[in-house]
């Protein structure tokens, strides 16, 4: 029996992960579910998972799960705030922790995670993005387990030889070949996009995921995030990472060869394969995601991505080249402005302005020595963005 802690239960990762979970009761336990302010789910979550600790984000909810739970009979334990996250992340009764908060405020919950060498299973990839080789130190000095959830560099990982180092040329890797769907505005006329609306930026054609997500894969700056998050994981340098538009997601990424071969990870685009795989691993299980039916597919069409269409894969790209805390003053510029555009203060192609004029405000620093200068880093970031959307 493993124990489980899922930081963001109430999230769409989150819930697929609870969805895999039931169906193995054999096998797993629920030690700890997190979530910020969706209380009523999280109670019912709890009702059905019956975790020791349940974590939101302030006092005040913490009261009212409290009063629910006691209601219903149960005995979770509740607490709140950060510590309580990186408690429950890092509890001796957990062995593996699914992070899954969206942004940046999964950072210190899933170097928690790290720290105390779990089984990590990492959906979070702005936690990465962020904090590159402070993560992966982390990971190796600790002894940790670091499987991708994304769905992306899951496949890669399933493509990769099993003793992968993470220094390609030494297992005759050429390139990573990471596969994009393009989003909801792939073929939209570039001078419309001004004027698209958050409820159209959401709604991708392939994917049901949270809000933050989904505009990034409007914009691709969820492609660009992953390309960062793939050095990291991969090892391979920028100039090694390709991004291929495959508007389908059926094959969910690639790795090439020296020798000509090229392996590919397919699936219904379903989280809950990659989910499976990361909790089972080396094992398989079942995970309810319906097999592909590839006659009925008939066609998989691929085409190179347009950097003018999509200038933030290209500012994730420069910043990935430019290292130390370019990444993380990327990722805070972004999620200030995807907030903006959700909240309808700025348009859709002021994202990338955004971004790109903090990215010139910020003083970068080469390297990033310490978890709290890459904080201060994040937040003059975000009020360099604030400033700028004001
Ligand atoms: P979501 O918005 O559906 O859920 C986010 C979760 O994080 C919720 O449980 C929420 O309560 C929690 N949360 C939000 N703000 C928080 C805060 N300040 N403190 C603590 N908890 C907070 O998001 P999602 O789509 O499930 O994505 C979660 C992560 O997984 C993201 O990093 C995303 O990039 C990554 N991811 C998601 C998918 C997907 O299919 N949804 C695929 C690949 C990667
Ligand atoms: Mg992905």
């Amino acid at each position: 029996m493993q124990g489980i802690t899922i930081l963001g239960a109430t999230g769409s990762i989150g819930v697929s992960t609870l969805d895999v979970l039931a169906r193995h009761p054999e096998r797993y336990s629920v030690h700890a579910l997190t979530a910020h302010s969706r209380v009523d789910e999280l109670a019912a979550q709890c009702e059905q998972f019956r975790p020791a600790v349940a974590v939101v984000g302030t006092a005040d909810a913490a009261q009212r799960l409290s009063r629910i739970l006691k209601q219903k009979g149960l005995h979770t334990q509740v607490e709140y705030g950060e510590a309580a996250l990186c408690a429950v992340a890092g509890a001796p009764e957990c062995d593996v922790v699914m992070a899954a908060i969206v942004g940046a405020a999964g950072l210190m919950p899933t170097l928690a995670a790290a720290r105390a060498g779990k089984k990590l299973l990492l959906a979070n990839k702005e936690a990465l993005v962020m904090s590159g080789q402070l993560f992966i130190d982390a990971v190796n000095i600790n002894g940790a387990t670091l499987l991708p959830i994304d769905s992306e560099h899951n496949a890669i990982f399933q493509c990769l030889p099993h003793d992968y180092r993470r220094v390609p040329h030494q297992h005759g890797i050429a390139r990573i070949l990471l596969t994009a769907s393009g989003g909801p505005f792939l073929t939209r006329a570039v001078e419309t996009l001004d004027t698209v609306t958050p409820e159209e930026a959401v709604a991708h054609p392939n994917w049901v995921m949270g809000r933050k997500i989904s505009v990034d894969s409007a914009t691709m700056m969820n492609k660009g995030l992953e390309v960062i998050e793939a050095h990291w994981l991969f090892g391979a340098p920028a100039s090694q990472i390709d991004v291929v538009i495959h508007p389908q997601s059926v094959i969910h990424s690639m790795v090439s060869y020296v020798d000509g071969s090229v392996l590919a990870q397919l699936g219904n685009p379903d989280m809950r394969t990659p989910i499976a795989h990361a909790l089972a691993y080396p094992e398989r299980i079942v995970s309810g995601v319906e097999p592909l039916d590839l006659a009925r597919l008939a066609t998989l069409d691929f085409a190179a991505p347009d950097f003018d269409r999509f200038p933030c894969l290209k500012l994730a790209y420069e910043a990935l080249r430019a290292g130390g805390t370019a990444p993380a003053v990327l990722n805070a510029a972004n999620e200030i402005a995807v907030q903006a555009f959700l909240d309808r203060r700025i348009g859709f192609r002021m994202i990338d302005q955004v971004i790109a004029r903090v990215l010139g405000k910020v003083q970068i620093q080469s390297s990033v020595s310490c978890v709290d200068s890459l904080l201060e880093q994040d937040r003059l970031a975000r009020l360099e963005a604030y400033a700028l959307i004001d």
